[in-house]
C-alpha cells in the first residue's frame, strides 16, 4: 500500500479531469484516461482514508468468465474482455491469481433446463473451454460435491481485487495522476470567479466541494461512486434514478481442517428472478475458503454489520416507491434471506445441498460486503451496467458510472476503456 495525502492538501487545486470514487472502477478509468491523454491533469477524489475500501475491497474475489449475462449486454461483453485483460494485467504486474475453475451445479432435475440455458449463454458470450459435465464429471472435479449436471468453467479464477485496484492507483500516480483521500464530495457547482491568486481564470469551470469545505476545480468530472452513485449523479444536476439500494452479503468461513471438501469455486444455478448468483463456495487467494454471500436488504449503504443503521438513509430508502414495490413483491425471499443471515444453521443447510458433509461446526461467521443494487421506480432491478451523463452547464461535463454491480471488478479494465471512449466522444479534450 502507498500513502495518499489527505484532503486539505488539495484545497484550491485545479485539474482537467476529476474522478470521484477510488474504487476499482474509478481507478481503472482514471488510469485508462491518463494513459490515453497524458498531457491532461487528473485527480481521484475518495472520501475514505484508503482506496478500494468498499465494494472493491469486500467481494468474493472471483475473476468471472462471463457465463451468466444476456448475450450482447454490456455485462457480457465487458466481463469477457475484462477477464482476459485482468489475467494479462496480473501476469504483467506479478499479482497472484489462480485459475481454480468453477462448477455451476444443478442438484435438482428441475434446475437442469436453466443450467443448459446458462451453458448456451456462455457459448454465445465466447467463454473459453466451457463444458457440460455429468454426475461422474462432477465427482472427478469435486469429490465431495453432489450434483446431477454442471457447467464446468476452467477459466474462472480468483484474485484479490483490492490489490488489483491499488495497482491501478500506483500506475495512475506513477504516470502523474493525483489521489486525494478523505475528500468526500458534497457539491458540484459552476464557478463564478477564478480562485484567489490563480492565473487560470475560468479555465476550470466546475467547483467540487468537500464535506470539510475544501475545493477542487476541474473541467470535466467522472463519478464512480458505487453505493452513492445515485447521490453523486443528483448532486451534479443529473438524474437520480435508478436509485441505489444496498444489499448486504454475509460470508461464512470454512475451518482450515475442512478445506479438503472444496477444490475450486462451486456455484448454484441462480434464481433468474434475482441478479445475485446465489450462495457459493469460493477459495480465496490467501488460502482461506469463503461460503456465501446471502443477500439481505441493508439498513445503511455502507452497513457491514447486521444492526448498522443510518436514519436519513433508512427514511430515504423506505420512502422510495421502487423499494416498496420490490419488498412487497419479494417478501418471502427477503424474509428467508434475513432468517438465513441470522441463523448459521439455515445457511449451512443451503450449502449442504452441494456438499452434504458440511456441518455447522465446520464454519464460523466471516466478513460481509454491501452491493450497490440499482432499482427503478417501478420496483424492477437494473441488471446491466449503466453509464450516462447529463445536460446543461455541469451535466454536459459529467459522466457517471451509475450501475456497476458484479462482475464490475472483473470487467474493470474493459469498463475503463469504455469510459475513456465515452469521454472522448462527450468532452473536448
Ligand atoms: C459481496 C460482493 C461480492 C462480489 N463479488 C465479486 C466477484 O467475485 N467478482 C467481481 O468481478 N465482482 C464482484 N463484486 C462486484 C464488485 O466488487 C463491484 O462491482 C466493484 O467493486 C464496484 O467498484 P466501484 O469502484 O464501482 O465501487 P466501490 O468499490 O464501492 O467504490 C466506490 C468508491 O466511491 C467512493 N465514494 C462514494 N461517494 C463518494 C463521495 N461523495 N466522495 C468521494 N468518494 C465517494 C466510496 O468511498 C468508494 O471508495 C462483488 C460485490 C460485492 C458487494
Amino acid at each position: 500500500d502507498f500513502f495518499f495525502p489527505p484532503a486539505s492538501a488539495a484545497a484550491h487545486w485545479s485539474y482537467d479531469v476529476a474522478i470521484v470514487g477510488g474504487g476499482i472502477v474509478g481507478l481503472a478509468s482514471a488510469r485508462e484516461l491518463l494513459q490515453r491523454h497524458p498531457k491532461l491533469t487528473y485527480v481521484v477524489l475518495e472520501k475514505e482514508n484508503e482506496l478500494a475500501f468498499h465494494q472493491s475491497g469486500h467481494n468474493s474475489g472471483v475473476i468471472h468468465s462471463g457465463i451468466y449475462y444476456t448475450p450482447g449486454s454490456l455485462k457480457a461483453k465487458l466481463c469477457v474482455r475484462g477477464a482476459n485483460l485482468s489475467y494479462d494485467y496480473c501476469d504483467k504486474k506479478g499479482i497472484p491469481y489462480k485459475k481454480c475453475g468453477k462448477l455451476i451445479v444443478a442438484v435438482e432435475q428441475e434446475e437442469i433446463p436453466r443450467l443448459k440455458v446458462l451453458y448456451e449463454r456462455g457459448l454465445q458470450n465466447n467463454v473459453k473451454d466451457l463444458k457440460l459435465i455429468d454426475k461422474k464429471g462432477i465427482q472427478e472435479r469435486e469429490p465431495y460435491c453432489r450434483g446431477l449436471m454442471a457447467v464446468d468453467s476452467p477459466n474462472t479464477g480468483i484474485v484479490d481485487w483490492r490489490r488489483v485496484a491499488l495497482s491501478y492507483a500506483k500506475d495512475f500516480c506513477d504516470a502523474g495522476g493525483t489521489v486525494q483521500t478523505q475528500f468526500e464530495v458534497t457539491d458540484f457547482h459552476m464557478a463564478k470567479e477564478s480562485p484567489e491568486g490563480s492565473k487560470d481564470g475560468l479555465k476550470y469551470p466546475i467547483t467540487i466541494v468537500s464535506s470539510k469545505g475544501t475545493e477542487v476545480r476541474c473541467s470535466y468530472v467522472l463519478t464512480c461512486g458505487g453505493l452513492y452513485s445515485d447521490r453523486l449523479s443528483e448532486k451534479s444536476g443529473c438524474s437520480r434514478v435508478p436509485r441505489i439500494v444496498p444489499f448486504r452479503g454475509d460470508y461464512l468461513v470454512l475451518k482450515p481442517e475442512k478445506h479438503y471438501l472444496v477444490k475450486g469455486n462451486i456455484y448454484p444455478v441462480p434464481d433468474p428472478r434475482f441478479p445475485f448468483l446465489g450462495v457459493h463456495f469460493t477459495p480465496r487467494i490467501d488460502g482461506s475458503m469463503w461460503l456465501g454471500p446471502n443477500a439481505v436488504l441493508a439498513l445503511r449503504r455502507e452497513g457491514y454489520n447486521l444492526f448498522d443503521f443510518k436514519m436519513d438513509e433508512f427514511i430515504d430508502a423506505v420512502s422510495f416507491n421502487g423499494l416498496q414495490k420490490l419488498v412487497l413483491a419479494n417478501l418471502v425471499f427477503g424474509l428467508t434471506e434475513t432468517y438465513r443471515g441470522l441463523f448459521i444453521s439455515a445457511q449451512v443447510k443451503q450449502l449442504q445441498r452441494y456438499i452434504p458433509e458440511i456441518t455447522v461446526n465446520d464454519v464460523i461467521r466471516g466478513p460481509s460486503g454491501v452491493r450497490a443494487q440499482a432499482l427503478n421506480p417501478d420496483g424492477s432491478l437494473v441488471d446491466d451496467f449503466v453509464f450516462d451523463g447529463g445536460f446543461g452547464a455541469i451535466g454536459s461535463r459529467v459522466l457517471h458510472v451509475r450501475n456497476a454491480p458484479s462482475p464490475a471488478a472483473t470487467s474493470s479494465l474493459a469498463i475503463g476503456e469504455m469510459i475513456a471512449d465515452e469521454a472522448e466522444k462527450k468532452f473536448t479534450f
